[in-house]
């Protein structure tokens, strides 16, 4: 694992906490010159000026709350396992599966929800492995979709993202999706990344970002160099309290993911992971934010508002109900701005 960048500065008490045993039995600081680069530009930290409600701060540097575990939190919070098949391929919806390629990421999320495999010694997936998985592609026609994951999709080199896309297409003709921060947080990768990518349409990425800080002008080339390469572009975020749990927050990096050509696709609710209740959001707050949200921004701006139920009971769409009422003659609408619009039935 390298060290920390160069340019990254700590408080003191940011470099006695990561250095203490305590965070070093939890998930590693890991995070790149980029996203340090980019915490400089909202506060020097050697001069004493860290913001400490900086949102990349929040996100990437251990803080002693993360040492706190609820008794509701827990280690495997989607209930991958129950749905592996093998090790490294989650199979829980009937037409996509997951696949786990490295345990690898260029960063360290603080909330990360998969600690029991992310940056462990697991590796990159072996030969065996993508053979075993091109058996189970043979044998589920049904799928659709391949996911890969991890870690992040995009640490691979583009020797191991060849062999992973090229033998499992020729297993099954699928839609490859790849869940990845690298263009943003580490877009020096792209380059080498993209020729790849481009030989395996249809791909689509899915961007994590969480703050519209993030979006400095390294990562919105990355971004135009995927869509000018053909590949489709999509986000997801997760609602982190003290990061992005606020309407205008959240309205500002949206409006910005549409300009560049990105899709904002999800908004999670934070899973039950293990030393993340600093940064969970109060659901019935969340909703709230949700629809201010839908008043202020484009639908297509607007993403889905979504959270995977702990223990394993997959993704769910969360909406506050649109339909306050229904009555004799027909239903009542709520609008984004809360007042009551007739809409009839459809029925009579
Ligand atoms: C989230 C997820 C998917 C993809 O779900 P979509 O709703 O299609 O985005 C697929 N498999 C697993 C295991 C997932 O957690």
């Amino acid at each position: 694992m390298p060290g920390p960048p160069r340019n990254l500065h700590l408080t003191v008490d940011e470099a006695a906490f990561v250095s203490s045993q305590e965070s070093a039995t939890r998930l590693p600081m890991r995070l790149t010159s980029t996203v340090a680069q980019l915490m400089q530009a909202a506060g020097d930290a050697s001069n004493g000026q860290v913001p400490h409600n900086d949102p990349l701060r929040l996100q990437f540097i251990p803080r002693a709350a993360e040492l706190v575990v609820r008794p509701e939190e827990r280690a495997d919070p989607l209930g991958e396992s129950e749905h592996s098949p093998y090790p490294r391929l989650v199979h829980r919806y009937p037409d996509r599966i997951l696949i786990l390629v490295t345990d690898k990421c260029a960063v360290h999320c603080r909330y990360c929800f998969r600690t029991r495999f992310t940056g462990t010694a697991a590796g990159v997936i072996s030969d065996g492995e993508i053979d075993d998985i091109c058996g189970y592609l043979r044998s589920h026609p049904e799928i659709r979709e391949i996911i890969l994951s991890g870690g992040d999709g995009l640490m691979l080199s583009p020797r191991e993202l060849d062999a992973v896309l090229s033998r499992t297409r020729a297993a099954l003709r699928c839609t490859f999706r790849i869940a990845t921060r690298v263009p943003v947080v580490e877009p020096g990768l792209m380059d080498a990344r993209i020729p790849c990518l481009a030989r395996f349409r249809p791909l689509w990425i899915v961007l994590q970002v969480n703050h519209v800080n993030e979006l400095g002008p390294a990562a919105c080339e990355a971004i135009e160099a995927l869509l000018s390469a053909g590949i489709s572009v999509v986000s997801q975020t997760v609602l982190l309290r003290g990061v992005n749990d606020d309407a205008g927050v959240l309205a500002a990096l949206f409006v910005r993911l549409v300009e560049l050509g990105v899709k904002p696709y999800y908004l999670f609710q934070m899973d039950l992971a293990q030393g993340t209740s600093h940064f969970r959001v109060d659901l019935n707050r969340a909703l709230g934010i949700v629809t201010e949200l839908r008043g202020r921004v484009s639908g297509l701006a607007m993403p889905v508002f979504a959270v995977d139920i702990p223990g394993g009971h997959g993704k769910v769409r969360l909406e506050e109900s649109a339909l306050a009422e229904r009555h004799d003659h027909g239903y009542l609408i709520r609008a984004a701005d809360g007042s009551l619009h007739e809409y009839p039935r459809g029925d009579l």
